[in-house]
Parts: C-alpha cells; sequence; structure tokens
C-alpha cells in the first residue's frame, strides 16, 4: 500500500476562488498526518488570483507552520501553444514547487487542436517541477511521445484526485493511461488534492487506490515522504 505524507497541490484564499488560509490548510494538513504541503495558488492569469507581489513575497511565511513544512510554491498558468508562463521568470526561478497547468478558463481549448508540442515545450523548461493535471480530454496529446519526454527531463507527473475522479469519466480513463505510462518509462508522479478549502487538503485516497490498484512502482511516487520531497528538491536547486 502507498502511504502519501505530501500534498503538493493545494490553494488558499489568495486564489480568488479558494476559502482556506495557510494556517488553516497547514494545521488540517498536521492533523491528518501529513508532513509536508506546498502552497500553490494560482499565477496572475488565473482570473481573480494574486498578482506577482504575492509570489515575490513568500519569504515571510515560516517554513513550518505547526510542524508541517510548507513549500512556497505556485500553480502557472500556460498562455498559449508554445508553452509561455504567466510569472517573469526571475521570480518563477525563486520558487521552490512550481507545477504548469492547463486551464480552459484561461488556454481556451480549440476543437481538433493537438497539445503534443504544447507538452513537450514544458517538458524542456527547467523552470517547471510538476505537469498538473493532464488528464483533460479538452487538451489532448500524444502520450507515448510525451511522457518519455516528461520522464526524461525529470518532469514529475500529477495524478489530481479531483480532476481524476470528480469532472467525468473521460478524465479518468485519460489518468490511467497516463499512470500506466509513467510506470512504463520510469517517470515520477506525485498524488495530490488540488484542495481549495482546507477540508479537501490530503484528501486523495481514489488517487492513491488506483495507483496500488495498478501495482504502480511506489519508488516512483515522490511525495511518500517530506523529506523525499525536499531531497528531490535539493537535487535540483537549493532551498
Ligand atoms: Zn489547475
Ligand atoms: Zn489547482
Amino acid at each position: 500500500m502507498i502511504t502519501l505524507r505530501a500534498d503538493l497541490h493545494t490553494h488558499t484564499i489568495a486564489s480568488g476562488h479558494a476559502y482556506s488560509t495557510i494556517k488553516e490548510m497547514a494545521e488540517m494538513a498536521g492533523e491528518k498526518g501529513l508532513e509536508l504541503i506546498a502552497m500553490t495558488d494560482h499565477a496572475p492569469a488565473m482570473p481573480g488570483s494574486c498578482q506577482t507581489l504575492h509570489f515575490s513575497n513568500l519569504r515571510a511565511l515560516p517554513r513550518q507552520i505547526r510542524g508541517v513544512t510548507v513549500l512556497r510554491g505556485v500553480e502557472l498558468n500556460v498562455l498559449n501553444t508554445q508553452g509561455k508562463l504567466d510569472l517573469p521568470r526571475g521570480l518563477q526561478e525563486r520558487l521552490e514547487w512550481r507545477i504548469a497547468s492547463l486551464h480552459e478558463n484561461v488556454l481556451i481549448p480549440e476543437e481538433g487542436c493537438d497539445y503534443t508540442g504544447l507538452y513537450l515545450a514544458l517538458a524542456e523548461n527547467p523552470q517547471i517541477d510538476m505537469i498538473g493535471h493532464p488528464d483533460s480530454p479538452d487538451f489532448p496529446f500524444d502520450v507515448e511521445t510525451v511522457v518519455p519526454a516528461w520522464a526524461a527531463q525529470g518532469k514529475v507527473v500529477e495524478l489530481n484526485e479531483h480532476h481524476a475522479f470528480d469532472i467525468s469519466p473521460r478524465n479518468l480513463e485519460n489518468a490511467r493511461r497516463l499512470m500506466a505510462a509513467c510506470a512504463r518509462c520510469g517517470a515520477l508522479v506525485a498524488v495530490d488534492s488540488d484542495a481549495h478549502t482546507c477540508w479537501s487538503v490530503g484528501e486523495f485516497s481514489r488517487a492513491a487506490a488506483l495507483l496500488n490498484e495498478m501495482d504502480f512502482p511506489e519508488k516512483q511516487v515522490l511525495n511518500t515522504s517530506a523529506q523525499r520531497v525536499l531531497d528531490f528538491i535539493h537535487s535540483k536547486k537549493v532551498l
């Protein structure tokens, strides 16, 4: 059984459509037995979210809140099919956990468009740590081409509880296919809640059960301990 001790995708009130403070998120995470959370509020292109100053001031936060390590992160929006992102590069470089995600209210999906080139561009971007919820049927891509590229560039592939299980059966089908490809080519994955309230932090039991059912190799799951996550980040940069 895979046991998860970190949640690498969470939102606070700073995102504009999430409802808990970082104190509430971290406290609830601790109560649920988590060792670490990444605070990954939406970058500025998401309507109603915080501006660049939020991200440049994250060092004001304590490293730990009630014993839970808090990583200073962001969920970046992909703005175009070349993979352009919505924070200045210098600022992005200083953040500890950078998710890049496609959101249909920022990048409007085009009928018949293939997003393989976009996802390959994200693979090449050294300022991205994790590919967020790449299971959307609105942004199709060639999994057999893209997942090996992510693996080769050390990108973590997300299995997002909310996206895979609460949106449509097609998301779940895509998530399963993605995880199978990750297992085959040795890509690291992280299982996350994408919590928008403190009550959802660390809620990823269905995603964990899916990996268990697939017999997914535990050594390829990043968030089984805080130490593992920190070692991974340290291997790329200094906190
Ligand atoms: Zn997202
Ligand atoms: Zn999110």
